[in-house]
């Protein structure tokens, strides 16, 4: 069975062992204990990213025999094209959680690369590697979307 690519790529928090933070009525947002809990969570998600890589190539290996029947070779090939695609993903993925552990080191983790505001608690829990807040995301979404339909025209 091909690792699911949801499962790797958007794990929730449950799935990496790691509970939701509480925080205090007190405490400030990305406090040294919150971004500690950052960095549990972004290198949980690496982690889990390695090994779940190592284990599509060890599928690929094992997978690779030739069979006869065009049928089969042809749905192989659709799984073979999957994981490649998946795999490209988690680079990329990979790449997103180097830049937030760089973030969190120079202390810039959590805010709004665009409008600076903080991006939030949960939505960080549900997304570690997120840069924009959820408003600048949803503009973002909608422009990319009018370019997508522009260019079709
Ligand atoms: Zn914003």
């Amino acid at each position: 069975m091909v690792a699911k690519e949801k499962d790797i790529l958007e794990p929730s928090l449950e799935v990496l062992g790691i509970s939701p933070y509480k925080q205090k009525k007190t405490e400030e947002y990305m406090s040294s204990k919150m971004q500690e809990h950052f960095k549990s969570i972004l290198m949980a998600l690496r982690q889990r990213i390695l090994e779940g890589g190592d284990k599509i190539v060890t599928h690929m290996k094992e997978e690779a025999i030739n069979y006869p029947d065009p049928n089969d070779r042809a749905s192989q090939e659709e799984d073979f094209r999957l994981e490649l695609r998946t795999r490209d993903r988690e680079r990329k993925l990979l790449k997103k959680i180097e830049e937030s552990l760089e973030l969190l080191r120079e202390k810039d983790y959590g805010y709004c690369e665009v409008c600076g505001v903080e991006i939030g608690l949960r939505r960080l829990e549900a997304r570690p590697t997120a840069t924009l807040c959820i408003d600048c995301k949803t503009l973002d979404e909608i422009k990319e979307k009018q370019q997508k339909q522009e260019e079709e025209y």
